[in-house]
């Protein structure tokens, strides 16, 4: 018999003092599954209370999934164990979900797989990270921030917890599209649209461009997250070497002749991977001769705040009288990126068709982080912090070009110095003795760093690696300098 007390004078109901008792008794396995529990009526005279509470009681306990319920039979109980121990056990369920697969979304899980595997691990924390381009938590501004999110609410009130406006807080929209006028972007608060992070901005681009058989120049080596973007949505990278300079003018230009890409995406300031930032003329060639073939550019613009040397160098979409350039930003490069908030600067019709394609996957980006965003620049903590991120970076930045002078061998590398940002790129010099997996050896002298070939379409003969120094301060950087030139004297005389 089923053994159950209640108490009158406690604060806890009685209906879920039978659910406590009852899924102790299931946990316990003194109720075993597909054991009958009393009907309603004897359970409630038995415990001289009404039977609508014993219901209320079993409704809650199926509700949980602690017991199945059919019309006119006592309840009983389920065989829980079994249903969550199939995936402990690594038993497949029924669906071969490689098969169902798209091929698109197979080519995308194959890049998630080999595409820095270990981003976002936490059992690497012993090494020194050189992989990330998340920034260093220990300067976020957490207090200010939390501020901000509490003014928010309190200013705004019920209207934040609604969707919002499909293109955005237009607080927020009026702010960045006045900012983008301090780097010599002309554009009104219509021609702003806000997205969850700036990579959202390149997703939304590309999905307004995917057909079968378009191609699409990107700069080579390039962003690793935008080639298996592209080729999810059937777009074929055109791949551009990028020269010292930035990218090779002629090659686009030949390019363009043979392939007719319908967008070119470029990121002209410290670039990802290699750092390089193009120079004005570079600039203006770019734009002219992307006027020339009515070729709109897609202009990624995530380090841009993060100049710490040397002079300013405008984006080309401030020289854009014609409007083909589609600007993207992001507060995740100087702020944090948690918040996932970027942007997409670009003619006004434009942009309204990307709102449109954005409303029917997303509907609207976070209308609270949004509004503590605007909160956090209006009220001019953003100023102060890229000031303050400015002064850490420039330090660490020389720190680790001068630990990468001191530490490595000319004979063994050689690299980028940029003049912001957080990225150096390394070309390796064929050492006698490649290791058979560069990740392995940088990880058994305690470092990791990204390799080149997440940044090329196709297997590249040479060997690179991107150095990030977003989240290393100077001791870490300078340690992990020392960690990488003990793996390259190791690759170089192995004895
Ligand atoms: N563009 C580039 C070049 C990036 O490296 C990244 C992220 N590292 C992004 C865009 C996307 O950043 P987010 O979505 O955080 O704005």
């Amino acid at each position: 018999m089923l053994l159950l007390t209640v108490d009158e004078h406690s604060a806890e109901p009685i209906y879920r003092q039978i659910v406590a008792q009852i899924r102790d008794k299931i946990a316990g396995r003194v109720l075993l599954p597909g054991e009958k529990l009393p009907s309603t009526r004897r359970l409630a005279d038995r415990l001289a209370i009404h039977r609508s509470t014993v219901a209320t009681a079993y409704q809650e306990l199926w509700a949980l999934g602690f017991v199945d319920l059919s019309p006119g039979s006592c309840p009983r109980v389920r065989d829980r164990m079994q249903m969550a121990t199939a995936a402990d056990r690594g038993e497949k369920g029924l669906i071969d979900w490689q098969a169902l697969s798209s091929p698109a979304s197979e080519n995308i899980w194959q890049a998630h797989r080999r595409i820095s595997p270990q981003a976002g691990r936490e059992d690497t924390a012993a090494l020194i990270n050189f992989a990330s381009l998340d920034m260093d938590r220990r300067l976020f501004p957490l207090e200010s921030f939390r501020a901000c999110l509490d003014r928010a609410v309190k200013n705004h009130g019920e209207a934040l917890l609604g969707y919002g406006a499909r293109a955005g807080f237009g607080p927020l929209r009026e702010y960045i599209a006045r900012r983008l006028q301090g780097h010599g972007i002309s554009v009104t608060t219509d021609e702003i649209l806000i997205t969850n992070g700036s990579q959202q901005g390149l997703d939304l681009v590309f999905r307004m461009l995917a057909a079968p058989g378009r191609t699409v120049a990107i700069e080579s080596p390039t962003y690793s997250y935008v080639l298996p973007l592209l080729r999810f949505y059937g777009l074929t990278p055109v791949e551009i070497p990028v020269r010292r300079d930035g990218m090779d003018l002629d090659a686009l230009e030949a390019a363009i002749a043979r392939e007719k890409p319908v967008l070119v995406y470029t990121m002209p300031t410290f670039q990802n991977p290699t750092g390089i930032t193009t120079g004005q003329a570079h600039r203006e060639r770019l734009l002219s001769l992307c006027e020339t073939h009515r070729l709109p550019i897609l202009e990624d613009g995530f380090e841009e705040e993060m100049k710490y040397s040397g002079r300013v160098v405008l984006p080309v979409k401030s020289m854009d009288k014609r409007q083909l350039v589609i600007y993207c930003g992001t507060f995740s490069k100087v702020l944090f990126p948690g918040v996932r908030i970027g942007w997409l600067a670009a003619e006004k019709e434009c942009v309204e068709r990307l709102v449109a394609i954005h409303r029917f996957s997303e509907i609207a980006p976070s209308m609270i982080l949004q509004a503590a965003i605007h909160e956090f620049c209006q009220s001019g903590h953003y100023d102060r912090h890229i000031g303050r991120m400015h002064r850490a970076y420039r330090k660490r930045m020389q720190t680790a070009i001068r630990a990468l002078q001191r530490h490595i061998d000319p004979a063994w590398a050689e690299w980028t110095e940029p003049s912001g940002g957080f990225l150096i790129w390394l070309k390796l010099k064929q050492p006698p003795c490649p290791p058979a997996d560069w990740q392995a050896l940088l990880a058994a002298h305690g470092v990791e760093a990204a390799t080149g070939s997440d940044f090329f379409n196709w297997e590249t003969p040479e060997t690179y690696l991107r150095l990030s120094i977003s989240p290393l301060d100077e001791g870490e950087i300078t340690a992990g300098v020392q960690r990488l030139a003990a793996a390259l004297r190791q690759a170089h005389c192995p004895d």
